[in-house]
């Protein structure tokens, strides 16, 4: 579909990360025919993130592998690539943004795609030298090196960012002790039965997990960093890592009035509060019709496809982004896939490979598959992902026998 926007329109994408660099792709893509200008405050054109807790921990990986285009794509493709720079206000009513070091820069169309950072150690001494957070390069760059200089680390978190961490570093033969608040390892979305399989892999290779714990302070001394627990006890490392969580960075839409709680808050076609504003990717809580409710989703799939979405329906071709939330976790040779919005696994029906060591676990409400969490099962969860985009009641009876594959209950669905 044509756009509908002129070429004197002028539209800025205030966060050159995954999300920015998706929206501006998919806007020339649809025919967008107005200047676009894409600002970061990074130093490198956007780039997706997983390798960064992967295997970057253990070798570098050249920016340009991780980079979701060549850097001659934008100039080719008529975008302003504006790196280094900061945005630090949003003025919706002169339609001006503010950046820092001075100059503005004016805007007919605003996308922000602003992302989040790493929710950061409250306690005293968490703000010590010692301990490293990851998001980006400059931090992955700073974590390997501290891996080669130490010989223990302690992870704080037992969530994503944890537990790949905690992965890469025993590869690496670090003594790796994990400090995990709730009572098990990436409980919010996991079922317990794949929580227990990873925490069974972690401790194989050596890796000491703690659930339950409870940090009061960390001290610093000259050459570790010590961590007190709540039962009194203390556990001791070179450095620490701290995963805890991503907030996002939606201060200057709130600033400027824009709605936001927790996020951003978007319609499905990513339209913000004000008619001249979107907001995509991590910082965008958008209303997802078929769950009926604002999610936020922090995952490379999401930040590419709601990107596009926006991109596209700016372009003119309004469609909703309704797609089924997915993404994966790789920890040593174990690949963990999670589609659909759990909240809490109900009925779960676990599955396991008769021929291999995979399992698969689909959670039902009222016979209705809502989730599904795959460990080694791509082609499975490639399945699972058809059925919660159908959202139609599955033969339990089936679903439960493992010699019937995914596959095949996708086409008995077709076929009824
Ligand atoms: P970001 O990639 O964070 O980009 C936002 C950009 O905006 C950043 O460059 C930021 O610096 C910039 N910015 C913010 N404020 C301003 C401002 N005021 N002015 C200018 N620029 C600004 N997902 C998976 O599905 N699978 C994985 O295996 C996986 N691994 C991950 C590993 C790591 C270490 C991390 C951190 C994330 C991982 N993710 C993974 C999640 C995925 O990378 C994110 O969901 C995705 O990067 C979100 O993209 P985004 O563009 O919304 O945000
Ligand atoms: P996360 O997945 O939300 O996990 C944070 C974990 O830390 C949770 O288990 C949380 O427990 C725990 N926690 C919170 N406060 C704690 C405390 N004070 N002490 C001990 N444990 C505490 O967040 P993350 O791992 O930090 O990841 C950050 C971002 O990177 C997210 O956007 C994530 O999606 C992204 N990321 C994604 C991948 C992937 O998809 N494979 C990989 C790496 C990073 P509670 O649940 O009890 O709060």
């Amino acid at each position: 579909m044509a756009s509908s926007a002129g070429a004197e329109e002028r539209l800025v994408v205030v966060g050159a990360g995954q999300a920015g660099g998706w929206v501006a792709v998919s806007l020339r893509e649809h025919g967008y025919r107005g200047t676009i200008t894409l600002i970061g405050d990074e130093a490198y054109p956007p780039y997706e993130r997983p390798p960064l807790s992967k295997e970057f921990l253990s070798e570098p990986v050249p920016a340009e592998r991780m980079a979701i285009k060549a850097a001659s794509f934008y100039q080719d493709a008529g975008i302003e690539l504006r790196l280094g720079q900061q945005v630090t206000r949003l003025d919706r009513h002169r339609r001006t943004l503010s950046l820092r070091g001075g100059g503005e820069t004016r805007y007919d169309r605003l996308v922000l795609t602003t992302g989040a950072r790493p929710r950061r150690l409250s306690v005293p001494g968490g703000a010590a030298e010692r301990v490293l957070y990851l998001r980006g390069i400059p931090d992955a760059e700073r974590l390997r090196d501290a891996l080669a200089d130490g010989r223990r680390l302690i992870v704080v978190g037992g969530g994503l960012i944890g537990m790949e961490v905690a992965a890469a570093a025993a590869r690496r033969g670090l003594e790796v002790t994990v400090l995990e608040q709730a009572a098990r390892l990436m409980e919010r979305v996991l079922p317990a039965q794949i929580s227990d399989h990873l925490a069974q892999v972690h401790t194989a290779h050596g890796v000491h997990l703690r659930v339950g714990a409870e940090i009061r302070r960390i001290e610093t001394g000259p050459r570790d960093v010590r961590v007190h627990l709540g039962d009194g006890s203390v556990a001791t490392a070179d450095h620490i890592v701290a995963g805890i969580g991503a907030v996002p960075n939606d201060e200057l839409a709130a600033a400027a009035g824009i709605a936001v709680g927790d996020g951003v808050l978007v319609d499905e076609f990513g339209a913000t509060s004000d008619p001249h504003v979107y907001a995509a990717g991590d910082v965008a809580r958008f209303h997802h019709p078929p769950l009926g409710r604002g999610i936020r989703l922090e995952s490379w799939h999401n930040a590419q496809n709601q990107a596009i979405a926006v991109g596209r329906g700016i372009a003119g071709d309004r469609r909703p982004y309704d797609e089924v939330p997915w993404f994966w976790s790789d920890q040593y040779d174990v690949n963990v896939q999670i589609a659909g919005a759990a909240q809490g696994w109900p009925d779960p029906v676990c599955r396991r490979d008769p021929r291999g060591r995979g399992f698969t676990v689909l959670a039902l409400r009222d016979g209705v598959p809502v989730a599904a969490a795959t460990v080694d099962q791509p082609r499975e969860m490639r399945a699972a992902r058809t059925l919660l985009a159908r959202g139609r009641p599955i033969d339990r009876a089936a679903l439960a026998d493992p010699a019937v594959p995914l596959a095949a209950l996708v086409r008995s669905d077709r076929d009824r």
